[in-house]
Parts: C-alpha cells; structure tokens; sequence
C-alpha cells in the first residue's frame, strides 16, 4: 500500500511573529534528512507569507487552517483560496472541530470548502471527529459516518488521486484534553472511515488516502498510535508548538 506517514503542526491562534520564525527554522532543520515522511504546519494566516519565506527550500509543507469558499467578495475578515494560493500554501485545514464548535460551520459549507479546494489544487484536510456524548451514546460511528458523507457529497468523481485530499480523525473529547484516543479506539474509526471511502470513492482512492488522528498527541503516545494500520499520521495541535515535542513526533518510530 506504502501511504507515506504524514506529521501535520496545527497551530491554531498561538504564536507571534518572533516565536512563528523560530518555530519554522526549528522545524525546517529537524526535517532535514527526513525522506520517508512529510511533515505540515498551519502557522496562522498573518505569518504564512513570512512561514513561505523561512521554509524556502525545505520540503516542509505550508498549510492554512481554514478558508472561505468563494473567491473573493464582500467578506469581511475572511481569507480566500486565491490568496493562499497566491502565497504559496499548498493545503488547508477544513472542517476543524473549532471551527464547528466556535464558528457554527456545518457540513454543508464545509463541503462547499472542500470543493473549492479540490478544484483549485489545494489539498483539504477534512477534520471529522465526534464528541463525548455522542461516543458515550455509541453514536460514534455513525457522526462520523455522516460527517464524512457530507463533507464529501456531490465529489465523489473528483477525488481520484489519492494525495489531493487527507482526512484527520479528531474525536472532539481528546483535542486539547490530554485525553488521547487509545490506539485500539483511534484504529476502530480509522478502519470505518477508509471502508466508508471505499464506499464513496472506490477502493483504488481509499486505500491510498492518507488518514490521519488528531487529538492530544504527544510524544509519548505517537509511536502506538503510528503502529496501527490505518493511522496514517498526526494532526498535533499543542505539542506541535514545543518544537522538542514537535520533533521527537516528526520522528516516530513505527513498530514502538
Ligand atoms: C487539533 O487542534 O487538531 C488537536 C488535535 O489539538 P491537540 O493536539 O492539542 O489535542
């Protein structure tokens, strides 16, 4: 199968100019050497032009955390997919869980995100992910189930190349909680989430689409996470901005 591992820094509303340069070289040098796996961060919109500059070289790929569908427009606030591509950013974080929670985005937008990105050359990062009740609830499955149909409807045909789209599996309960989903329960989802793109894409695409976790990585926990089947990679929100943690992660050692 081969789908190359996939380390992704998300790091939200953090950073200032002085410490997102810091941050960027350090990643930048502990990359280098790293063939067999690509690793991604999500600096904040005001520091992707300066991010583009300071990785100049280096194959670390430069990610936006979210984006507005339309092209440009009365918008106030927002960030395009025009403008991202014109600063050379390759892929973006959609459908994040804060951004359902905080910004009231739902499926259908999200959707409308996920097609304007595909159709524009940027790799979305579909986030789904369920929250505690509904896991208590054994509803688990199914919200992720329709998550992923909805973020995908009506783009099915579009998605051939298995690398023009990742999903991230980020059950809200652990993001930010310290609370990691074992590796058993991360692997359970991750297993439905590719037969339900089988589904939807055929096996071709699911097979070699990259599927990662997300929610309180760390160090400590990546290896096991990284040893399952079908974890593909991280989504690291807090660890991601302590470059040491961050690296020690970019360094998994598959097998641990
Ligand atoms: C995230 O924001 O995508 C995330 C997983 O955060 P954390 O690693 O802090 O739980």
């Amino acid at each position: 199968m081969g789908r190359r591992p996939f380390i992704a820094g998300n790091w939200k509303m953090n950073t200032e100019l002085g410490t997102a340069l810091e941050l960027l070289r350090g990643v930048r040098e502990a990359y280098k050497g790293l063939t067999d796996r690509d690793v991604m961060v999500a600096p904040p919109f005001p520091f992707l032009m300066a991010a583009k500059e300071e990785l100049r070289g280096s194959n670390v790929i430069l990610a936006a955390q979210n984006m507005h569908h339309l092209p440009k427009g009365p918008y106030t606030g927002e960030v395009s997919y025009p403008m991202l591509l014109s600063l050379g950013v390759s892929h973006v974080i959609l459908g994040h869980s804060e951004r359902r929670e905080h910004f009231k985005e739902e499926d259908g937008v999200i959707n409308l995100k996920v097609k304007a990105a595909l159709e524009n050359d940027l790799v979305p990062i579909l986030c789904v992910g369920e929250k505690l009740k509904e896991r208590e609830k054994g509803l688990t499955l199914e919200v992720i189930g329709n998550q992923l149909r909805n973020g995908l409807l009506h783009l099915e045909t579009r998605i051939k190349d298995p690398d023009s789209i990742i999903i991230a599996y980020e059950p809200v309960w652990a993001i930010g909680t310290g609370k990691t989903a074992t590796p058993v329960q991360a692997q359970e989802v991750h297993r439905f989430i590719r037969d339900l793109l089988g589904e939807l894409l055929g096996t071709l695409a699911a097979e070699g689409i990259r599927i990662l976790y997300g929610g309180s990585v760390t160090p400590e926990n990546i290896d096991q996470l990284m040893a399952e089947p079908d974890i593909d990679g991280a989504l690291v929100g807090g660890a991601s901005l302590e470059l040491e943690k961050f690296k020690r992660i970019m360094y998994f050692q598959k097998g641990k």
